[in-house]
């Protein structure tokens, strides 16, 4: 099959290269130049593990190749995914389908004989229908079927995400791109991951309800977490007795910080903003959004009261900025939030990320950046983990004592055990725990 993807940032560039690594042949195309040329130098415009070396290993076959050029890429494509980005749209929330309308407008007005266009894009339901109206206009002789196959993978384990995906869903009406579609995942598909077919609107509305579903679970164990704290139970111990339930399960039942990232903040608004148009409200993951964006802040308070109410003129040390390990996406991340609420409060803030620093200094100023944990740590008043980076999993405590104005830990994603870290001499305030 000859594939192009059209945008290749993590989902465009790691979807490519693994359609690639399936033996396709793939070009991904990225309006962004210093994209492209950094990925024709086998430099990666993103940080995901494994990447690179699957690049590197696809490019070499002459299956992977890179492009700015839309139109010179899709002509000879079988299969054109959509794989842009769908930021909430500045204003109202819902999500802005300008980047996935201009593509789609793009490969119509250049495509040749059949093609398959695929969103891959996540996009509130109807916007298939909306892209094959654009796809006509701009091209009525087009012989284009439309279809939605959103993404599931993960940032962090994006690469095993994809390649072991829990099910594929594939949205369409039309039978010649059923079997194009059942083409492009038969490897897949020979190691057993479902095709799972639906109408287009279903395969639409499957990702923004899982999504909202992931961000609710989390959110509900974080007020649980609250409720722990009050009430002298752990929700380390709540979690794995609900998890342990097979109808519950044990994956997103970890108390922290609120959820963050490029996905669940826009896609639960997305939601409840359709949700609203179609005069079908959606109390639940209405409320999540508001339980979310009030617990960011309430982190910063939180660190606030283990410094006794008053962190003016206190240097803080920040141990993770991205919104999760093992990726550098600073998307919405809860650090921006707690960050800011300790600088409204007067401190002083030293951070350190392994992979997310320049993307943090993009978002995040009046800070320093500082070149690894003990840097932050020196003469700070307080560790705050943000993010669970398995390099600060093990910090040496002792030493990290032996550098701190006075040994404060908040560890919002509760990585270590509290009576270690009490042995240590170290005040402990973990989330939920008692
Ligand atoms: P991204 O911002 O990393 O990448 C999008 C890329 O598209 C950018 O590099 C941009 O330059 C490029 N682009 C925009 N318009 C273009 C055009 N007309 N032609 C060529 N290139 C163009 O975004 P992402 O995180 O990869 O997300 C893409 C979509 O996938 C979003 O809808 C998102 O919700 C969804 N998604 C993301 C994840 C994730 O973990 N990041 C997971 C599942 C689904």
């Amino acid at each position: 099959m000859r594939i192009t993807m059209i945008g290749s940032g993590y989902v465009g560039l790691v979807s490519g290269v693994c359609f690639a690594d399936f033996g396709h042949d793939v070009i991904c195309v990225d309006k962004d130049k210093s994209k492209i040329d950094a990925l024709e130098k086998g430099i990666m415009p993103i940080y995901e593990p494994g990447l690179d070396q699957i690049v590197a290993e696809n490019v070499k076959s002459g299956r992977l190749t890179f492009s700015t050029d839309v139109p010179n890429s899709v002509k000879d494509a079988d299969v054109v995914f959509i794989a842009v980005g769908t930021p909430s749209r500045r204003g109202d929330g819902h999500a802005d389908l300008s980047y996935v309308y201009a593509a789609a407008k793009e490969i119509a007005e250049h495509c040749s004989g059949f093609t398959v266009v695929v969103t891959k894009s996540t996009v509130p339901v109807g916007t298939g229908d909306e892209v094959e109206r654009i796809v006509k206009e701009a091209n009525p002789n087009a012989d284009i079927a439309v279809v939605s196959n959103p993404e599931f993978l993960r940032e962090g384990a994006a690469i095993e995400d994809f390649k072991r995906p829990d099910r594929i869903v594939i949205g369409l009406d039309d039978d010649r791109a059923r079997g194009v579609m059942t083409e492009v995942y038969r490897p897949l598909y020979l190691n057993q991951a479902p095709l799972l077919f639906t109408a287009r609107r279903t395969s639409e509305l499957i990702k923004y309800a899982a999504n909202g579903f992931l961000a609710m679970k989390i959110t509900f164990i974080n007020e649980i977490a609250d409720l722990c704290e009050k009430v002298g139970a752990n929700v380390q111990d709540v979690s794995r007795g609900i998890g342990l339930d097979g109808r519950i399960g044990a994956k997103f039942l970890h108390a922290g910080p609120g959820y963050g990232g490029s996905c669940f903040p826009k896609d639960t608004l997305a939601l409840a903003k359709t949700a609203q148009d179609h005069e079908s409200p959606m109390r639940l993951i209405e409320t999540t959004i508001s339980i979310n964006d009030n617990r960011k802040r309430a982190m910063g308070r939180k660190v606030i009261s283990a410094l006794e109410g008053d962190v003016r003129g206190k240097k803080i040390a920040v141990l993770g900025l991205t919104f999760k390990p093992n990726t550098d996406d600073m998307r919405d991340s809860p650090a921006i939030a707690v960050i800011q609420t300790l600088q409204d409060g007067g401190a002083t803030v030293a951070a350190y990320d392994p992979e997310g620093m320049e993307n943090a200094k993009k978002l995040i100023a009046g800070i320093d950046y500082v070149a690894g944990p003990y840097d932050a740590i020196a003469d700070a008043d307080a560790i705050v983990i943000v993010t669970e980076w398995n390099q600060f999993r093990a910090l040496d405590l002792p030493r990290a004592k032996g550098m701190m104005k006075s040994p404060i830990l908040v560890d919002l994603r509760n990585i270590y055990r509290p009576a270690e870290v009490a042995k240590h001499g170290f005040a402990y305030h973990g989330i939920g725990l008692n």
